[in-house]
């Protein structure tokens, strides 16, 4: 006998057969091809000695006593270390029967008695081959596996024609399927994708067909109710030799983590840990970025410089812990002011809370991107400050903490960041001199200015409680006869140190505050009261008219306003007339009209103020569901002189009587000008020389002087041609 090889280690062979002779014989052959070799004398032996000894393959008997071959095989496989061990059975019964139960017990080959020594030799050592390469790649293999698992990488096949897919059993964890349930496709692989991602592949895997490339991307799954996993795909296509996309082979990586680090040194870059707040950093590059908007559509940018006085000796006396969270509270409370914008004028600014930043320490910064004149700064400053007039409780302590504001506004203080800064900065020292808890602009004048209109705004909030508004009414009149139909109601406002001040220096600040909505309430509910007692004081069907600011029209409330002011004072719904300015109508004209007609729908009675100012086209005014016009005063000023304005007043005239509308002709101050217009057909006025606005009192004079048949501002000589 030849073939032996010289081995570093003898392989070991466990013989089990009962067979003493035969054992000798099989072990005698094997040593000689170099195997070392273990004997057993029967099944259960042979059990034991696979478990002492650990060979590397097992000669099996079929009959032996206490444990045949079968249930031998049988047992041995359920050791996982005999697992994949190759067990060549050793058997005289080659009836077809045995061998299936031989196969059924595990067995991996048979050979049939008597053996020929040599063969079996030979035979041992190619399934002793066969068996290390079975080893090698069993163990490249589970290599693979424990290398994706710890990178937390997948691959994967997909049948580019049928949508089918092959994975790992890596992906099956990445997306937290069961791999014994859940069907790898295209379309089960989509549901799983952040429904947002889910196009990405179909034109990531588009575009590598098309360009014959490889393709990668990052995508979210969601892995359970809110959870979400990032995950990064990259695959190849595999073309046929036509060129035909088979395929795509690919990996699946799993970067959540990287993901959450990224995430978590993003915040640590641009966030302060302290109050969340971004930090200077972050600060800066959003104004660079704000500014440039800023700066292409010509807006106004406020910087307001918050640095809270003497925050030192909280910290001193307190110690750090409480101060921090004092510097914690503060943020909150800013947050929450700047949040709260319904005082604001123009929309909402402030709409995120990310324009307040911490630079350190106990400073603050807030930017407002789009304000109107630099007072809106100075409203939120001073809601700043009133923010922290509250006391901060900090355990058990109740701390007080004022803040200085520096203001400074982009263009007019600085034209970038730094300037900005350092002026905002510089505006929050005089602050700190002028006393603390206060704030002042870079520009001085602002103060001023600033000062000024708040103190006005300030005043005319007390205003209301206080009873300061009245209304003064302006007789309407029907010079054909010379009788009083209507009384237009403007407000007055009777201030303690500057007397009465006319509406034009006030109304246009309470538009700006948002103050004008409780006043026009108030107004429509006075006039109204004020109609209904002189109707109960028998002066018949009188129309009294209101003025609504372009705020109180556009506001949805304003119905309901109407409505209960109605309802509460009784007046009739339709001897209300609301008077609206032409120019506040065709802004958003749609709008407009919708409003108009739920107004109308509740009785009262609509008019266009100040008619001729507002281009307001004729198409327009068809639509409009509107009784009235009125012709704006500059019109009726020169109707003697500019023979330009007369032929307008005619035609608006012409047009009103076409578009059965009622006109008024407001500003009539002289007796020429009444005849004009009278000679234009237009019978109702208003003006000086019927009477000024007076107070309700003596408008009560007048209306008895005409119940006694005095004709107020009447036609002294008889015209040629008379209105209707
Ligand atoms: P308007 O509604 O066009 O009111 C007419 C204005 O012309 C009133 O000024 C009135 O006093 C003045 N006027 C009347 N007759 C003559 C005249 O013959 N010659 C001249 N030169 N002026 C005359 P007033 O009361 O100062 O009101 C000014 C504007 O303020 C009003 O213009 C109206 O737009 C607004 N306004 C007045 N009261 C209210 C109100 O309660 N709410 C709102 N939103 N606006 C009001
Ligand atoms: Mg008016
Ligand atoms: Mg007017």
């Amino acid at each position: 006998m030849s073939g032996a090889e010289p081995q570093e280690k003898k392989s070991l062979i466990l013989v089990v057969e009962d067979d003493t002779s035969i054992r000798e014989l099989v072990k005698e052959a094997l040593e000689h091809f170099q195997f070392a070799v273990v004997e057993a004398r029967n099944g259960a032996e042979g059990v034991a000695a696979f478990t002492a000894h650990k060979p590397e393959i097992v000669l099996m008997d079929v009959r032996m006593p206490v444990m045949d071959g079968f249930e031998a095989t049988a047992a041995l496989r359920r050791i996982p270390a005999a697992a994949t061990t190759p067990i060549l059975i050793l058997t005289g019964l080659d009836d077809t029967d045995s061998i299936r139960r031989a196969y059924e017990a595990g067995a991996t080959d048979f050979a049939s008695k008597p053996v020929n020594l040599f063969v079996l030799g030979h035979r041992v050592r190619y399934m002793l081959r066969a068996k290390h390469a079975l080893d090698d790649l069993r163990g490249s293999e589970a290599r693979l596996a424990s290398a994706q698992r710890i990178a937390r990488l997948g691959n994967w096949e997909r049948q580019i024609k049928s949508g089918r897919m092959q994975w790992s059993a890596e992906m099956f964890r990445i997306f937290g399927v069961d791999p014994k349930t859940f069907k790898p496709e295209l379309r089960t692989y989509l549901d799983l994708l952040h429904p947002q991602d889910r196009e990405l592949v179909a034109r990531a895997t588009g575009d590598a067909v098309r360009r014959e490339g490889p393709y990668s991307f990052d995508a979210r799954i969601l892995v359970s109710e809110g959870v979400v996993r990032h995950v990064h795909e990259q695959a190849e296509v595999v073309f046929d030799d036509n060129g035909t996309a088979l395929r795509l082979e690919g990996t699946t990586q799993d970067i959540t983590e990287r993901k959450q680090i990224e995430d978590q040194i993003r915040f640590l870059a641009y966030y302060d840990g302290l109050t969340r707040l971004p930090n200077r950093a972050l600060f800066v590059e959003r104004l660079n970025q704000s500014l440039a908007g800023a700066q292409r559509q010509g807006r106004t940018l406020a910087m307001l410089f918050l640095d809270l006085d003497r925050f030192k000796r909280i910290n001193d006396t307190l110690g750090h812990t409480l101060g921090d969270r004092l510097l914690q509270a503060v943020s909150e409370r800013l947050k929450k002011c700047l949040r709260s914008t319904d005082t604001i004028a123009r929309g909402d600014p402030l709409a995120s809370s990310d324009s307040v930043a911490r630079l350190g320490g106990d400073e603050f910064i807030v930017t407002i991107s789009d304000i109107a004149r630099g007072e809106d700064a100075a409203r939120i400053a001073r809601r700043i400050i009133e923010s922290m007039a509250e006391p901060f409780m900090l355990d058990d302590h109740e701390v007080f903490v004022t803040g200085s504001i520096g203001i400074s506004l982009f263009p007019h203080d600085g034209a970038d960041v730094e300037t900005l800064l350092k002026n905002a900065d510089s505006a929050m020292y005089h602050a700190k001199d002028a006393g603390r808890g206060n704030y002042q602009f870079y520009n001085k004048s602002m103060n001023a200015s600033a000062f000024q209109r708040l103190a006005l705004e300030n005043a005319m909030r007390k205003a209301l409680e206080r009873g300061e508004f009245m209304l003064h009414y302006q007789p309407q009149v029907d010079v054909t006869t010379g009788a009083i139909f209507g009384a237009e109601a403007l407000i007055r406002w009777k201030h303690p140190d500057l007397g009465m001040v006319a509406p034009a220096d006030f109304i246009p600040l309470a538009e700006e505050s948002g103050l004008i909505l409780p006043i026009g309430e108030w107004v429509v509910r006075a006039a109204s009261a004020q109609g209904k007692a002189w109707q109960d004081a028998g002066h018949g069907p009188l129309i009294v008219a209101v003025n609504l600011s372009g705020r109180q029209f556009r506001q949805q409330q304003l119905v309901h306003t109407v409505d209960d002011a109605l309802k509460e004072t009784g007046f009739d719904p339709r001897c209300l007339e609301l008077e609206i300015t032409e120019s506040v109508l065709v802004q958003n004209v749609e709008d407009a009209i919708a409003s108009l007609k739920r107004l109308r729908a509740m009785g009262p009675r609509v008019s266009i103020d100040d008619f001729g100012t507002g281009y307001s086209s004729l198409t327009y005014l068809k639509r409009f569901p509107i009784d009235t016009l009125k012709i704006d005063q500059s019109f009726t000023r020169d109707i003697g002189t500019d023979p330009g304005d007369a032929a307008i007043t005619a035609a608006i005239i012409a047009m009103a009587e076409g578009l059965k509308m009622a006109v008024i002709a407001e500003g009539v101050e002289t007796e020429e000008q009444r005849d004009c217009l009278l000679d234009r057909r237009c019978r109702l006025m208003q003006g000086y020389l019927f009477s000024k606005p007076v107070p309700a009192e003596q408008f009560k004079v007048l209306l008895e002087k005409q119940a006694a048949g005095h004709k107020i501002g009447a036609q002294t000589k008889p015209r040629r041609r008379a209105a209707r």
